[in-house]
């Protein structure tokens, strides 16, 4: 039999959980684009983005996925032939390091493999031996999706500053904006990349890219930036068709609003604590069940773990059949393990992520893990019974 019927949680993680809020705000007939509402609730969602980014200075929205905010901010800052530094600890640093590579850009890659996070000092001193400033950015990624590893990007850019080293630093922060704390101007950030439908909740299909007036200075350094990546237009438009390159994406600009009308109502702080709490209470769960048998978080050390996504390593081929049990009997569609193992090995079953950003609360999390030792009972993984209970413990003590 199954019990999946009623509220189920997509928890892949991303696209994530959309808000009734912002289903219904995009339910309706297609609004005109050349005069009314649509036109003139652009400021306002504009500001709303800059909001939850923590800056000041531009953004520009694209019709894309998160591929194609790779694309957009590379195509605004660096020439083919120029070099960019990539630290990776994870699937997405190689995939932004894959678009660059693409489009003609030498791309020199540190891996730093997938249960770390980013060695600052190795970087540093890829930054010192750089004496003629080949190096023209620095693409980091704040929460890598597929390793549940969270970078600190500020200390990355103390760390670029101590070498004096020019690099424009760019973070990918598409599985992070609206979940973990991320302050882009006051950590000196020049380029961020985000999507629509992770943190921000609502379906994929717009990128965004946000760039102070360092990038926009390497900007005009460039030699052929198209009409349709150049970011100038976009982020000051003189006419409504030029924040889109032509027709806007209606419905999701109708369904963005509302989401960012509910960061703003519950404002950005709270929202970094909602995510911060909810992590520690899956950790505790996890930790706890793995404190008797093989079953683990990827990232071993808290400090370095996301507060959106939750990589991890089960010890056996079992978290396919977990995922499977979640899904089909309980309504709950965890992630499958990304970049761990390839496609088609054995160990490709071993790995699974559990995605918890945007519209989650206690109760969601509290109801997943507790399917999630159901699972666990029910395709014979071990594990120390009870994790359900640490992280009550954890949403008790803190909510
Ligand atoms: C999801 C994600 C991407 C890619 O986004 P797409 O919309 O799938 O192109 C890039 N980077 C990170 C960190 C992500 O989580």
């Amino acid at each position: 039999m199954t019990l999946a019927n009623g509220l189920t949680y997509l928890a892949i993680p991303g696209p994530s959980v959309m808000p009734a809020r912002v289903l219904q705000a995009m339910h309706r007939a297609a609004p005109n684009i050349y005069a009314g509402e649509l036109i003139e609730m652009m400021p306002e969602l504009i500001t709303g983005l800059k909001y939850v980014a923590r800056t000041k200075h531009n953004a520009a929205i694209y019709i894309v996925n998160g591929h194609g905010t790779w694309e957009a901010a590379l195509a605004n800052t660096i020439n083919p032939g120029e070099t960019v530094l990539v630290p990776a600890t994870g699937r997405f640093a190689h995939g932004w390091a894959e678009m660059a590579n693409r489009l003609g850009i030498k791309v020199e890659l540190i891996d730093f493999g997938k249960r770390d996070t980013n060695d600052l000092a190795a970087i540093e001193a890829r930054l010192r031996a750089d004496d003629a400033g080949k190096f023209k950015a620095v693409l980091a990624v704040h929460t890598d999706t597929s390793t549940g590893i969270r970078n600190d990007i500020a200390a990355l850019r103390r760390t670029i500053d101590a070498t004096g080293h020019s690099a424009l630093l760019m973070a990918d922060c598409m599985a992070s904006l609206g979940c973990d704390r991320f302050e882009m101007d006051d950590w000196g950030v020049d380029v961020m990349v985000a999507g629509s439908q992770k943190g921000l909740m609502t379906p994929p299909g717009m990128g965004f890219v946000f760039f102070n007036d360092k990038a926009d200075a390497a900007r005009e350094a460039i030699s052929r930036v198209s009409h349709y990546w150049d970011w100038r237009p976009r982020a000051n438009p003189a006419m409504f068709y030029e924040y889109f390159a032509g027709t806007a994406p209606t419905h999701h600009l109708y369904g963005l609003r509302e989401a960012l009308k509910m960061i703003k109502e519950e404002t950005i702080e709270a929202v970094w604590v909602r995510h911060a709490t909810l992590a520690e209470a899956i950790w505790a769960a996890f930790d706890h069940w793995g404190s008797d048998g093989p079953l683990e978080v990827n990232a071993v050390d808290p400090a370095i773990r996301s507060h959106s996504v939750t990589a991890l390593r089960v010890g056996s081929d079992k978290a396919s059949a977990l995922r499977d049990w979640c899904e089909t009997k309980a309504g709950l569609t965890l992630g499958i393990g990304l970049g761990m193992a390839e496609p088609g090995a054995p160990e490709w079953h071993n790995f699974f992520r559990l995605g918890h950003m945007g519209h989650v609360n206690a109760q969601m999390i509290l109801g997943a893990l507790a399917t999630i030792e159901a699972g666990l009972i029910a395709v014979d993984i071990p594990h120390a019974s009870g994790g359900v209970v640490k992280a009550a413990k954890v949403i008790a003590e803190k909510a």
